[in-house]
């Protein structure tokens, strides 16, 4: 661009245009052939609508409001001008725009009208993947909402179900409640049984005292919470699930106090706060104990949302990465036409499909559980593949964002791009909800891994009997072959430090075998149907392929101790 007369001499300017976003829905051909695939064609066709507009409105308005909205932040004002202790949060625009909008959409109400029945959960997360990185991580107290509703729904709690259910998964904004989830304290996020709030029994009433050290979502109007009743000895069992509304029915705070709002890395538009119960009014959900396993039907819906979030996290970064390299020149040509950076741009590609491809499996899964219509394989898998999916997609979200910052040069390091956000909130995915570890271990150590095991064998025994085209075949030995090999290392490393040490390469392993074969279904598939891009599907499943797979080895804890402890 030559411009004159703008003060800034007459030299050739050249500026550089921003990457545009489409339609989410309709430029995401990988999620529309997936769809076609599972969803028979009636339940496609009533739900394409949807699809559409939230993919309109993702890579749309959604996409412009959050970047006008970038320097904007939740505000908390603890007292009013007269000395009254408030604690009032005020979100930001966007989460003001997209909290009505998630609610009239169905985000959580679709799974528990179930019109679809075991597609249900299908609906509902391909509208979340389309939602998610336009929302600002509404999809936070989403997730919460959603698991609450569930883990009510399971409790059996007549009473609590009928007060809080319907507004947890109402359609109408102006009833519709959003919940959050205080498990951690300073003690200790991943070891919640190390938890110090304590519930005292007031005749009927049960009162909260303690702190909560992480609270996402503080605005919402309820909380499942962990605390232990007095008497009750140390460890998760002592703890007891509680339900606690924030206000009491005049609006004033249950009494609970919003210490500040944590200054965080990411997720700057979700207030997370520290929370102190004084005498919180609580009503017990279950039983006055075994509170870490009453609420893990909430962690196998918010682990699910995670794994879902991570791959939408994702694919907007590739969407964006891909959008600019057709913009974007250098060395006279467009970046796009660079074999490298194309390289670069389908190395993010394959492992963005092979993590939607575990995520939606897991969403399948949960779909069929809450139908009723599940076999013990099936459930076995469940079971595994929820810490699984939520920890190697999170994985693969920071990594492939990363790399799709990278891919903008130094424009995806400045902050008025919106990359940045992109980045560091995709940076909280391997974090709440279960750290790595904590996952990999609970993956391992918690439940049947023998039974789980054997189900991914079956189930990737039932993905290559379908395989027939040669250039996949061979691929196709690769998954089961890693499950084999994780059998063999768990029967020679019964050792319980060593086990621990490998966890997360086992973990790790499991899924990428899962992946791998999922891609190759995928891609059989493509190719029986006319006009599906069978070319790319198999680009995906044989690049996934010559990743490492097996991340198996025999590294000893000793060794670790020697490489970090030299000296001990
Ligand atoms: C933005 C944000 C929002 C959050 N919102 C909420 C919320 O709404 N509600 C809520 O309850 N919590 C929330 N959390 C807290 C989050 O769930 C915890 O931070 C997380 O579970 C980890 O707990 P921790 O911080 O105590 O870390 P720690 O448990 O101290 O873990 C520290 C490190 O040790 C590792 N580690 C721990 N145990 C083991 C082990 N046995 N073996 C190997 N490694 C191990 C972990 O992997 C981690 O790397 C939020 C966190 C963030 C960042």
């Amino acid at each position: 661009m030559n411009e004159k007369g703008d003060g800034r001499g007459s030299a050739e300017i050249f500026v550089q245009s921003p990457p545009k976003l489409g339609n989410q829905y309709q430029d995401d051909r990988f999620l529309r052939a997936w769809l076609r695939r599972k969803l028979p064609a009636e339940v496609l066709r009533d739900i394409e609508p949807e699809l559409d507009e939230m993919g309109r409105l993702a890579g749309g308005e959604l996409y412009e409001f959050q970047l006008r909205d970038r320097l904007n932040e939740p505000q908390l004002t603890q007292w009013d001008a007269w000395g009254n202790r408030v604690d009032r949060i005020e979100v930001t625009p966007l989460w003001q725009r997209v909290a009505p909008l998630a609610a009239s959409a169905g985000l959580i109400g679709i799974p528990y009208a179930r019109r679809h029945g075991q597609f249900s959960r299908v609906h509902q997360f391909a509208l979340v993947y389309l939602f998610h990185a336009s929302s600002d991580l509404y999809t936070c107290p989403l997730a919460m909402t959603d698991g609450a509703a569930r883990t009510l729904m399971v409790s059996g709690n007549s009473r609590l179900i009928e007060r809080a259910v319907p507004h947890l998964t109402s359609r109408d904004p102006a009833h519709a409640w959003t919940s959050g989830q205080w498990m951690t304290e300073s003690t200790g996020g991943s070891d919640v049984g190390a938890s110090l709030t304590v519930a005292r029994q007031l005749g009927d009433e049960w009162r909260l005292y303690g702190k909560k050290w992480f609270t996402s979502a503080i605005t919402s109007q309820m909380a499942l919470t962990l605390a232990r009743p007095e008497g009750n000895g140390a460890g998760g069992s002592g703890l007891a699930m509680f339900y606690v509304e924030t206000h009491d029915s005049d609006g004033r705070p249950n009494g609970i106090r919003i210490e500040r709002l944590k200054d965080k890395l990411g997720t700057r538009k979700v207030p997370t706060a520290e929370l102190t119960l004084e005498a919180a009014r609580a009503e017990l959900v279950g039983e006055n104990r075994g509170g870490t396993r009453s609420i893990e039907p909430m962690l196998v819906v918010t682990r699910a949302w995670n794994s879902v979030t991570s791959v939408a996290s994702m694919r907007r970064g590739v969407a964006l990465a891909a959008a600019y390299a057709a913009e974007r020149r250098a060395f006279g040509s467009s970046l796009s036409d660079l074999p490298l950076h194309v390289d670069t741009l389908a190395g993010m590609e394959a492992e963005t499909r092979a993590a939607f491809l575990l995520a939606f499996e897991l969403v399948e899964l949960l779909g069929r559980q809450e139908s009723n219509d599940m076999t013990g394989d099936e459930r076995a898998l469940l079971r595994l593949l929820t810490p699984i999916a939520k920890l190697l997609t999170a994985k693969q979200a920071v990594a492939v964002v990363s790399e799709a910052i990278e891919a903008f040069g130094g424009a995806g390091y400045v902050e008025d791009t919106g990359l940045p956000a992109l980045l560091r909130d995709t940076h909280v995915l391997p974090i709440w909800e279960g750290t790595t570890n904590v996952l990999a271990l609970d993956a391992l150590l918690r439940g049947d891994l023998n039974s789980g095991l054997a189900a991914v064998l079956k189930r990737i025994e039932s993905c290559r009997t379908s395989i027939v085209e040669p250039r996949l075949a061979d691929l196709a030995q690769m998954p089961a072959a890693a499950i084999t090999r994780v059998r063999e290392w768990l029967k020679h490393h019964g050792d319980a430090a060593v086990m621990q040490a490998g966890a997360r390469r086992i973990a790790i392993t499991i899924g990428r075998a899962l992946q791998l074969i999922l891609l190759i279904e995928h891609a059989q598939w493509s190719l029986a149907i006319a006009g599906e891009d069978a070319a790319g599907t198999i680009a995906a499943a044989r690049r996934f392929a010559a990743t490492p797979v097996d991340q198996l080895n025999q590294i000893l804890p000793e060794e670790s101790q020697a490489l970090l402890r030299p000296d001990a």
